[in-house]
């Protein structure tokens, strides 16, 4: 199993989905919700970086974290399935430095 912070995952531009839920259905691993608003949220916990939402997404609301911009990337699009122990805690502060995520997790 890789380490939390050795996943890229993704970045979704809430913006832009429609809340089709191609990406939701596609996950093999349910790391993806549709929020209170239809729109597309990860579980960034459960992301495995399969990428397949990304190439199912008509939209193109959906980015490998390395291909994000910024602007997206400071925009709150996941959250966690759980409460992080402090060594996951590590891991997405690691992973948040790593690809320049400045958006906090929702809830
Ligand atoms: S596939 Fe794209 S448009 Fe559809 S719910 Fe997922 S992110 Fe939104």
């Amino acid at each position: 199993m890789p380490k939390l912070s050795e996943l890229e995952r993704i970045v979704i531009d809430t913006d832009t989905c429609i809340g089709c839920g191609a990406c939701v259905a596609t996950c093999p691993y349910q790391a993806l919700e549709l929020d209170e608003s239809g729109k597309s949220r990860l579980i960034w916990d459960l992301c495995q970086s399969d990428f397949q939402c990304v190439a199912v997404c008509a939209t193109k609301s959906i980015h490998k974290a390395s291909e994000a911009s910024a602007a997206l990337k400071s925009k709150p699009w996941f959250k966690f399935s759980k409460q992080l122990s402090p060594e996951e805690q590590r891991e997405f502060e690691e992973w948040c430095k790593k690809y320049g995520v400045t958006a906090p997790p929702i809830g």
